[in-house]
């Protein structure tokens, strides 16, 4: 199942809106109110982008910035890197690639 760019965006926003129904998404992921299957069907960009408008908590890498979406971890673009410099709902944690790098930096000493 593949949608349309703009329409996909969209759909995202609706099934966020009937699934919260009035509860505050400060408190949840949005994979807490979509499920993860459905998500994997949206480009990862547009769930961090609804996850921002609808005020979700997001997860960021402290080592190198990446943003997680639905499980995955991706390289912002630069309109979501600009707008992870000022929210305020961030979880901090370490994406696969840092964490390997810090076991190997643990482990060696
Ligand atoms: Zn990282």
């Amino acid at each position: 199942m593949t949608l349309e760019r703009n329409t996909a965006i969209e759909t995202l926003r609706e099934l966020v809106e009937s699934t919260l129904g009035g509860t505050n998404p400060q408190k949840k992921f949005i994979d807490n109110v979509v499920p993860e299957k459905i998500l994997d069907l949206f480009p990862p960009q547009d769930v961090l982008r609804v996850a921002f408008e609808y005020g979700f908590i997001i997860t960021k890498c402290s080592a190198d910035n990446k943003l997680r979406a639905n499980g995955c971890w991706i390289d912002p673009t630069e309109e979501l890197a600009k707008r992870i410099e000022t929210y305020d709902n961030i979880s901090h944690g370490y994406c696969d690639g840092c964490c390997e790098k810090l076991l190997k930096e643990y482990s060696l000493n």
